[in-house]
């Protein structure tokens, strides 16, 4: 017997004389134990047992543009498209600021302005009444698509939406997935339609960056099963699932808006949700290194980022001139925590950009509502939070700092 099946023979004694010292101590025989009780997944709420840091970060270092909010929304949406200039107006100016002050935002960045008489109603209301403080996008108006000479009226209403005040242009993902060639029937418009050529070709030459949502999360595009790490999401919101019927994939879904960038190189594309594609940091990279023109935001993405802390924080060290901070955030979006706009999802942010705290919430909620995980703060240096939280956005947006 040489040393090693000596150590292993050991081994298995020890065991055995477990398990018969288990046996003895509950008296039965292994048949017998208690059978395990059944739990509803939604009932399931575990509390953290760790014994960590927790920082609780009040304020950033460094005032904040948030480049992604929703404060205003179109007032008609049939099937996923926008039809209607009118805006519903989600929350004042008045009512923002107090939270702005206390939490060192400086601007917020307003996506969903719409467009024509809405459009300008919004601009009046925040960025007229509250300078620098409020910048509002325009959005394309989808309701024209079928007028033969869309691809210039288009054009023509990015150049008046700009004279009306449109600091840039927003791209949901209806273009790709809702938006189909009899507006709500027929195929789906893909991304990189000839016809929109003449509108980023004007956002360019107008110095207005296009923030653009294509696809969504990975776990959108595949079933709605128990190996689904979005499942609860998914299954509460069904209508959220991309798998199946005709919807593209999300690598065809990206390849498109890939090819629109390439073709439109002076114009500047901020490609919302970390380039929308948060799983796979090593895709975004690299087409950050393709295409000059690309940047990302971190909307509704921290729970992606931090659950990859050092692939993240390796992530932002290199592409730290690209990154903008952003947060999705809608006034009243009680059903929707991690995008409720608020105190506790700022600090969410903050934390998770400045401390180097484990194992934390990235939304404010019972349950994590995008998949069952938590995050690790990064712990980023001043010159980066620096960029992240303010200069980057700044230079999008032309704004003298
Ligand atoms: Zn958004």
């Amino acid at each position: 017997m040489n040393r090693r099946q000596l150590l292993y023979g050991a081994g298995i004694g020890m065991v055995s004389s477990a398990l018969a010292g288990a046996r003895g101590k509950t008296g039965g025989s292994p048949e017998e134990k208690p059978k395990a009780k059944s739990l509803e997944l939604s009932e399931y709420e575990p509390t953290s047992m760790l014994h960590v840091p927790e920082s609780r970060v009040e304020r950033p270092r460094y005032p904040v543009i948030d480049i992604h909010t929703h404060i205003t929304e179109c007032a008609r949406i049939v099937n996923g498209v926008a039809l209607a200039a009118e805006r519903a107006f989600l929350a004042s100016g008045y009512e923002l600021m107090p939270m702005m002050e206390r939490k060192n935002i400086h601007s917020m960045v307003n996506l969903t302005g719409g467009f024509g008489a809405g459009l300008k109603e919004t601009v009046d209301r925040y960025d007229k009444k509250f300078p620098g403080r409020f910048y509002t996008f325009t959005e394309p108006s989808y309701a024209r698509l079928m007028e033969p000479d869309y691809p210039r009226i288009q054009a023509e209403a990015i150049e008046q939406a700009h004279r009306d005040g449109a600091r840039g242009l927003k791209i949901l993902k209806t273009l790709g997935l809702y938006l189909r060639e009899n507006i709500t029937s027929g195929k789906l418009v893909k991304i990189d339609d000839p016809r929109f050529d003449p509108m980023w070709d004007t956002c360019g030459q107008l110095k207005m960056p296009v923030a653009i949502h294509v696809s969504d999360p990975l776990a959108f595009f595949t079933p709605t099963d128990r190996f689904n790490e979005r499942y609860e999401e998914l299954n509460e919101h069904p209508d959220w699932s991309f798998y199946g019927r005709d919807f593209p994939s999300n690598a065809e879904l990206l390849e498109a808006r890939n090819r629109v960038m390439a073709r439109h190189p002076q114009t500047r594309f901020i490609t919302l949700h970390v380039g929308n594609f948060a799983e796979d940091l090593g895709n975004v990279g690299m087409n950050l290194d393709r295409f000059p023109n690309m940047t990302v935001d971190l909307a509704a993405r921290v729970g992606e980022l931090g659950r990859q802390p050092r692939t993240a924080r390796a992530f932002f060290e290199k592409h730290q001139d690209r990154i903008l901070f952003g947060t999705d955030a809608t006034p009243h979006a009680d059903d929707l925590p991690q995008q409720a706009l608020g105190e506790k999802l700022y600090e969410i942010y903050f934390r998770f950009l400045e401390s180097d705290d484990e194992y934390f919430d990235y939304a404010p909620a019972r349950v994590p509502p995008q998949g069952r995980w938590r995050i690790y703060g990064i712990h980023l240096p001043d010159e980066i939070l620096r960029k992240v939280y303010f200069e980057n956005a700044a230079r999008e947006l032309g704004i003298a700092e």
